[in-house]
C-alpha cells in the first residue's frame, strides 16, 4: 500500500539558493586533500554551495579503488569551514550513517545499488532515526518504481522528512549510447505521484561520458527537474573512478551557462490566453480521437461476430501488415514518425484483437 510522504520543503533545508536549478557538484570520489580542496574552491567560485564526494565507493570489481574511507572526512570538514559549503556523501550501510553523523556531514545520498536492497534501506533508515539530515535517494539500478518509493517510505517512517530523489537511469544489458538507460518515463511518473518531492537528475552516471552531459541536463530541466548532481574533478583525466564522465569546474561553468532554464509558469496574460486557446483545440481533437476510436472498436466487434459466425481465425497477419504499412506511408506524408504510427496502431490492433477474442470465447 502506497503511503503519503511527510516532507519538509527544500526551501527550508538551508541548502540551495532557489529558484532552479539547484546544483550539487564534486568528484565521484574524494581522493586526496588537494583534489578535494581544489575542486571545491573551483565550484565555490561558480557560486555552487553543495559539494558531493564519495567517501566509500561501491565498485563492480574488487580491487578497484573503493574510496579513502573515513580518512576523507577531515577534508570535507575543511570544505565546510574554509569554503562555507555544505557537504554530502553516499551511505550504503548503518556504519556509514554513524560515521557521517559523527563527522558532521550535511546531507547523504543513497546509491542505486543500495536503493534496490530493502534490508539495507531499513538498516540505513533506522540508523538515521532522530536526525534531520536531508537524504537523497537515487533510483534503484533496475527500473522498479515501487522499490524506489519503498526506500523513500522506509526513511519517512523513521522520521526522515527532508527527502529528495536523484534520477540516474537504469542498468541495461542492451547496447545503448548512454551508460545507463535514462528511462525518463519512470521519473516522470514518480514526479507526477509526488510533485512536492525535490527532484535531481544525475546526468554524469546516466551518460557515462562528458560529451552527453549537456543534452541530458537540458532534457532533465525541460521535463521539470529541480536540480542536477554533476560529477566534477579538478583533473578528470587522473580521476581514480569515473574519469570519462567528470568535468572540471570550468567545464561545469560552461555547461551551466549553456543550459536553458525555462520557467514553470508565467504571469504573461497573452501567453496564458494563447495557451488556453491551443489547449481548448487539443481538447476538441482528443474528443474526436476518442469518438473515432469508439467507432473503430464498434466495427471491430462486428467483424468479430462475423468471424465467429463463419469460423474464421482472428488474426490475419497479411491484412494487418499491409494496413500498418499504408498508415506508416500516410503518416509520413503528414510528418508523423514511423515509430509513433507503429506504436499507436499496434495499441489499437492489440485492443481490437482482445475484443474479438472475447467474442469468439462467447464473452461479449
Ligand atoms: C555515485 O554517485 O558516485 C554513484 C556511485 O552513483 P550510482 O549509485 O548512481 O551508481
Ligand atoms: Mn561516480
Amino acid at each position: 500500500m502506497e503511503q503519503k510522504l511527510t516532507l519538509v520543503p527544500v526551501s527550508e533545508w538551508g541548502f540551495f539558493t532557489l529558484p532552479r536549478p539547484m546544483i550539487i557538484a564534486g568528484p565521484c570520489s574524494a581522493e586526496s586533500q588537494e583534489q578535494v580542496m581544489e575542486t571545491a574552491a573551483g565550484l565555490r567560485d561558480l557560486g555552487i554551495h553543495v559539494f558531493r564526494a564519495g567517501i566509500w565507493k561501491p565498485r563492480t570489481h574488487p580491487g578497484s579503488f573503493e574510496g579513502v574511507g573515513t580518512d576523507g572526512f577531515p577534508w570535507l570538514k575543511r570544505v565546510q569551514s574554509e569554503l562555507g559549503m555544505k557537504v554530502c556523501t553516499e551511505v550504503a550501510s548503518e556504519k556509514h550513517v554513524y560515521e557521517c553523523i559523527k563527522a558532521g556531514v550535511d546531507m547523504v545520498w543513497i546509491g542505486a545499488r543500495t536503493t534496490a536492497n530493502p534490508f539495507l534501506m531499513q538498516e540505513i533508515a533506522e540508523a538515521l532515526k532522530g536526525t534531520d539530515i536531508p537524504v537523497l535517494v537515487k533510483n534503484p539500478v533496475n527500473p522498479d518504481i515501487d522499490l524506489w518509493i519503498g526506500a523513500l517510505e522506509r526513511l519517512n517512517r523513521c522520521g526522515i522528512t527532508r527527502l529528495g530523489v536523484i534520477h540516474r537511469g537504469f542498468s541495461t544489458y542492451q547496447k545503448i549510447t548512454y551508460r545507463n538507460d535514462p528511462g525518463w518515463r519512470l521519473a516522470i511518473e514518480l514526479r507526477t505521484r509526488y510533485p512536492e518531492l525535490p527532484f535531481f537528475a544525475d546526468p554524469s552516471h546516466m551518460g557515462g561520458k562528458r560529451e552527453y552531459l549537456l543534452e541530458l541536463s537540458q532534457r532533465a530541466l525541460d521535463i521539470g527537474f529541480d536540480g542536477l548532481m554533476i560529477e566534477t574533478h579538478c583533473n578528470p583525466a587522473c580521476a581514480r573512478s569515473d574519469a570519462a564522465q567528470q568535468l572540471t569546474p570550468e567545464g561545469l561553468g560552461d555547461l551551466l551557462s549553456r543550459i536553458q532554464v525555462r520557467d514553470k509558469e508565467t504571469d504573461n496574460i497573452d501567453y496564458k490566453e494563447n495557451i488556453d486557446q491551443l489547449r481548448a483545440q487539443i481538447d476538441i481533437i482528443d474528443e474526436n480521437l476518442l469518438f473515432s476510436l469508439k467507432s473503430r472498436m464498434g466495427i471491430s466487434y462486428k467483424i468479430g461476430e462475423y468471424k465467429k459466425e463463419h469460423n474464421i481465425a482472428i488474426l490475419q497477419e497479411s491484412r494487418w501488415d499491409s494496413l500498418l504499412a499504408k498508415m506508416i506511408v500516410k503518416g509520413q506524408e503528414y510528418g508523423l514518425s514511423e515509430k509513433f504510427i507503429t506504436a499507436v496502431f499496434n495499441a489499437i490492433h492489440e485492443e481490437s484483437i482482445a475484443a474479438q477474442n472475447e467474442i469468439l470465447a462467447g464473452r461479449p
